[in-house]
């Protein structure tokens, strides 16, 4: 039978200030538990928040990115339930009127091609604290150093409809938010965390029950999640039996879900207008501002690295998967604007494929750009072919030498004199007269096989393009 799916997924944010939402106290990663509190994120009575409006720019600058609505006057709101990690009793949150509404991200997948995934709202809210069992017996302990930290809560329309999509949408919004320098998102920090919802109908009809599965931070997991709650919801369908409206777990050792809990048992959360907080108001100016500060987004970047370089979409697109690398590949040319496209070309296939290997970012590169430019100018003046160009790259890897240093060192200049080309041509030809014989009786595919054995006595070192010409005249006879 067939089946659409149907994803809409919460992604919660942790905006990247150094205090936390309604508090001095700091946001800093992995301190001792319990040593970044204070009464008002510990949930004293009669403490007072108040509002860090960093993390108010923030989420604007987030907003403008994905072209949405800024609301100039929103509020917060308690939402209230019982959970060891939540001192107060209630998360403070923007329930009624968020800060952001109607936006958008562009994807592309191979099955449908370009989409536009819309984005409900991003509202403002603080983070709960975390409880730990690990490694403990029969106990479980509290921290609460990130209780308060704010949170953007990204909420996006249904509007993916395979897992490949909910993916594609992940991946592009993570980028943003990076690029914006919003967040860390570090996902193993849990910086960046999903909840998916998934449903199943036919197409045309109505949409189905969805089961939400939740706080997951890994691509791979998130993916592997969705794709199994698509088969067992259409299996229970096709079974006979109806889909139950519920918050499951993925369990990334066991590659399942399980229920944790559903609707009819869900909390009722008596959201109520957050009493200690005055509406948050902005002024138009105030978001004009921030827009005036946007830096270029990864879409405007790779469309500028095709036009302003000439680069691939493909090149292009790998060279703006992060600041870092943008930048990189932007010193890069600055220092070595000769060629941009064999620039951009070895960048993104030898040296980020040598860096794989190694386990380095583009940051921990042992070659500079400007070194890595000094290699590409040595093919550009003929110097060296692409071929020995990539051992002097490993070469330069593992040393942090030079080209220069490494072609002198190991004689590698690539000979480009006639005489000296046309002495190892007449000299293969002198040793292979039998198929010299063959050549010029009209075995053309010979060709390749004088070029292999001139390139091979030259050590890989003489101008591929010198013996093809030279190959071509003195074969004549
Ligand atoms: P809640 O507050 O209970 O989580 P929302 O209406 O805010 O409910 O929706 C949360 C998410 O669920 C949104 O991302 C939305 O796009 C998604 N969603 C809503 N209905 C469906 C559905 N039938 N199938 C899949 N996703 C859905
Ligand atoms: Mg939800
Ligand atoms: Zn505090």
């Amino acid at each position: 039978m067939n089946w659409e799916v149907v994803i809409g997924l919460e992604v919660h944010c942790q905006i990247n200030t150094k205090t936390k939402a309604f508090c001095g106290c700091s946001t800093a990663f992995g301190s001792e538990p319990n040593t970044q509190t204070c009464p008002v994120c510990l949930g004293m009575p009669g403490q007072l928040p108040v509002l860090n409006t960093l993390a108010v720019d923030k989420t604007i600058l987030t907003g403008l990115a994905i072209g949405a609505q800024i609301n100039l006057e929103s509020k917060f709101d308690r939402k209230n339930y019982f959970y060891p990690d939540l001192p107060k009793g209630y998360q403070i949150t923007q329930f009624t009127v968020p800060l952001v509404e109607h936006g958008y991200i562009d994807i592309t997948t191979k099955d449908r091609g370009d989409r536009r995934i819309g984005i409900t709202r991003i509202h403002m809210e603080e983070d709960a604290g975390k409880s730990m069992h690990e490694g403990l017996d029969a106990v479980s302990h509290i921290d609460l150093n990130r209780s308060g930290i704010p949170l953007m809560e990204i909420v996006s329309e249904p509007d993916m409809r395979s897992s490949d999509e909910a993916i594609a949408y992940l991946k592009n919004l993570h980028q943003v938010i990076r690029f914006l320098g919003v967040s860390g998102a570090d996902m193993e920090k849990g910086q960046f965390r999903c909840d998916a919802n998934v449903s199943v109908r036919h197409p045309g009809d109505e949409f189905g029950t969805r089961t939400e599965m939740k706080n997951m931070n890994s691509f791979r997991f998130i993916k592997q999640a969705i794709d199994y709650e698509v088969m067992r919801q259409i299996e229970v369908i096709e079974d006979g039996g109806e889909v139950v409206q519920e918050s499951r777990l993925w369990d990334s050792v066991k590659n399942e879900s399980r229920s944790m809990r559903s609707k009819e048992e869900a909390n009722d959360y008596r959201y109520f207008p957050e009493p200690d907080l005055p509406p948050l108001r902005v002024s138009q100016l105030e978001v004009d501002n921030i827009k005036a500060g946007m830096p270029e987004l990864p879409h405007q970047l790779r469309a500028r690295f095709e036009t302003e370089f000439g680069l691939s979409a493909y090149d292009a697109d790998v060279l703006t998967q992060t600041r870092e690398l943008s930048d990189w590949y932007e010193a890069l040319v600055a220092a070595h604007p000769a060629d941009p496209k064999r620039c951009a070309n070895w960048m993104a296939n030898e040296l980020l494929g040598r860096l794989k290997e190694l386990n380095k970012n583009i940051e921990d590169s042992p070659v500079s750009p400007n070194q890595f430019g000094e290699l590409m100018d040595r093919m550009g003046d003929n110097t060296i072919s692409g071929k020995i160009a990539k051992d002097v790259l490993d070469a330069m890897l593992e040393s942090g030498k030079s080209a220069d240093a490494i072609i002198d060192e190991k004689g590698l200049k690539q000979v480009s004199d006639t005489g000296a080309i046309d002495a190892m041509i007449l000299e293969i030809m002198a040793a292979n007269q039998g198929q010299v014989d063959a050549y010029r009786g009209g075995k053309d595919k010979l060709f390749g096989f004088f070029v292999g054995q001139v390139m091979k006595a030259s050590k890989g070192k003489a101008n591929p393009g010198m013996v093809n010409q030279r190959l071509k005249e003195l074969l004549k006879g």
